[in-house]
């Protein structure tokens, strides 16, 4: 047989996806556009009957890229999702009660001689003569007064590099993603999946069996199955690594309400920290989606639903949707023909809007490991590295809002500021709080600007600063950063309501 007609044979023809909630049609949306018609067969099998978590409707800039990519026209997406625009999230009460920050997109202030620009600013503020860090980050600056805009071709401004993501009703976006994939040849099925059959030969998966009796072959399964992690661990038995030492809050209740009537509809997700857990807040365009993210050891379903309706500002819409996880990741989310996309892959609580973007980088990285010719074990194994590795670095991010506190009013935020975390965030903050250095690492997600942002937010105090910092006379920092500040300033004054803006340009 000759190398083509080898690789012919090896080729994938049929793609079977479990599961249609975001995970799987994000999924089903990208490998139709970017394989096309011809490619193969892509079919998507959902239940109605198990319905989906409802829930991920924060997400972070990168989601920009995933709408390129499939070519999405933003305005009609914004519209058909309710979608509101995202600047960053507002954290309140983590350091201390009555205490807030922002984690804004997008830098604080700019570099000046190759030194980040942080590093004048602490030198600055350690003697009281600086603003908060806050005041240099437009992001920041805009979404404390409701203002948006898209970013602005003008130069070395700050408006030119606005960064942005969305708030959307989380089932909305799978049914738009849904009706995208269809109308490019993606079949969808419905049917409860009750039996995988395992090859005897190799134990990769051979066929699926439907409630309805069905059974359907394929060459690649994609398991987006959610929490239940049908495919992978159900039939695969493929192992997991349990993270709640360092994430312990293991529950959510989700409830939306009715927004209240208000002139400023702010461009952020809002998270406040409780006595246990914490409750996020998104605004929507047509309504607020609300929930407590809480550790069952130390809160009751019952007194979850209180904490979380007391603290809401309209009507609830609907009843309380519950979810529970283990906070963790599949000890391999790619293993033989089956590649674990979503909750069912792994789960870090959704404190930093980082779920939807899992599953982009999924699907990323899939396709660049994209099994043309048959399935290669270096492949896979690369992208079960990259996948662990990406999300250890955000929980190790998300880690850090527990981890840096200055609050014991409870055993939960004890617990969290005596726990041990990884050596990796340990050595980040010990690095940080001597003289103030951060160093993105592995490509992480998170980079040098939202590291600072949280650690400084947090209360983590560096002792010093960058000593190049003192090449400059402090007279002359002084004149820079004051320049950046009124920039800024002045820049926010320029932009419009984000409610104007949506209503001139992407209303529902
Ligand atoms: C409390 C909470 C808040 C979150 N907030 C955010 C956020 O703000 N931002 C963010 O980016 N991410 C967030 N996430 C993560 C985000 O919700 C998920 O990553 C995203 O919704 C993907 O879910 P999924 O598609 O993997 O699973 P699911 O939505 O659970 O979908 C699973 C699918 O599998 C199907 N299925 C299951 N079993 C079978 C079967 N036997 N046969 C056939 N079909 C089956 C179901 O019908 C469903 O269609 C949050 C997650 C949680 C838990």
């Amino acid at each position: 047989m000759n190398q083509a007609t080898a690789n012919q044979q090896k080729k994938i023809n049929n793609i079977v996806i479990v599961g249609g909630g975001t995970a799987g049609w994000m999924t089903a949306a990208t490998l139709a556009k970017v394989l096309g018609k011809n490619y193969c067969d892509i079919r998507l099998i959902e239940s109605d009957q198990i319905g989906t978590v409802s829930v991920g409707e924060a997400t972070i800039p990168q989601i920009s890229l995933f709408n390129k990519i499939l070519g999405i026209d933003e305005n009609d997406f914004v519209k058909k999702t309710q979608a509101t625009f995202k600047l960053g999230i507002e954290f309140v009460d983590w350091t201390k009660k009555g205490g807030g920050y922002m984690h804004p997109f997008g830098d604080h202030g700019t570099a000046m001689d190759a030194i980040q620009f942080h590093h004048y600013w602490l030198k600055m503020h350690q003697q009281g003569k600086s603003p908060d860090l806050e005041q240099y980050s437009l992001a920041a600056v805009a979404a404390r007064q409701g203002k948006f805009m898209r970013p602005q071709n003008m130069g070395n401004s700050p408006l030119s590099q606005i960064n942005y993501a969305f708030h959307f009703d989380a089932t909305l976006y799978a049914d738009y993603l849904r009706d995208f994939a269809v109308e490019r040849g993606v079949i969808r099925s419905e049917g409860k999946v009750i039996d995988v059959s395992l090859r005897d030969s190799d134990g990769f998966i051979d066929s699926l069996l439907l409630e309805s009796g069905e059974r359907v072959a394929g060459d690649l399964f994609i398991d987006c199955t959610g929490f239940k992690a049908l495919l992978i661990e159900g039939a695969m038995k493929t192992g997991f690594i349990d993270w709640s030492d360092v994430l312990p809050c293991d529950t959510a209740v989700a409830m939306p309400c009715k927004a209240k009537e208000t002139d400023v509809l702010y461009p952020f997700t809002q998270a406040k920290a409780q006595k246990s857990g914490w409750i996020w807040r998104i605004p929507l365009q047509h309504r607020v989606g609300n929930g407590y993210v809480y550790p069952s050891k130390f809160v009751s379903d019952e007194e979850a639903v209180n904490i979380l309706t007391a603290q809401m500002e309209g009507e609830p819409i609907g009843k309380p949707n519950f979810l529970r996880w283990t906070t963790g990741v599949r000890k391999k989310s790619w293993n033989k023909n089956c590649v674990a996309i979503g909750l069912s892959a792994g789960f870090v609580e959704p404190l930093e809007s980082t779920g939807l973007h899992l599953i982009q980088s999924s699907i990323a990285k899939l396709m660049s490991l994209f099994p043309h010719q048959g399935f290669d074990q270096t492949d896979i194994d690369t992208y079960n590295a990259q996948t662990k590795t990406d999300l250890e670095y955000i929980r190790d991010f998300i880690v850090l809002h527990y981890k840096a506190t200055d609050r014991d009013d409870s055993e939960f935020w004890r617990y969290c500021q005596n726990m041990k975390v990884s050596d990796r965030l340990q050595a980040k903050m010990d690095l940080y709080q001597k003289n103030g250095r951060i160093f993105r690492q592995d490509n992480e997600l998170f980079n040098e600007t939202s590291w600072l942002a949280v650690m400084h937010g947090q209360g983590l105090n560096p002792q010093g600063y960058h000593p190049l910092v003192d090449i400059l006379s402090e007279e002359e920092i002084a004149r820079r950063l004051e320049h950046i500040y009124s920039v800024i300033q002045k820049s926010v004054d320029t932009m419009p309501m984000q409610k104007d803006f949506i209503a001139k340009y992407c209303k529902a």
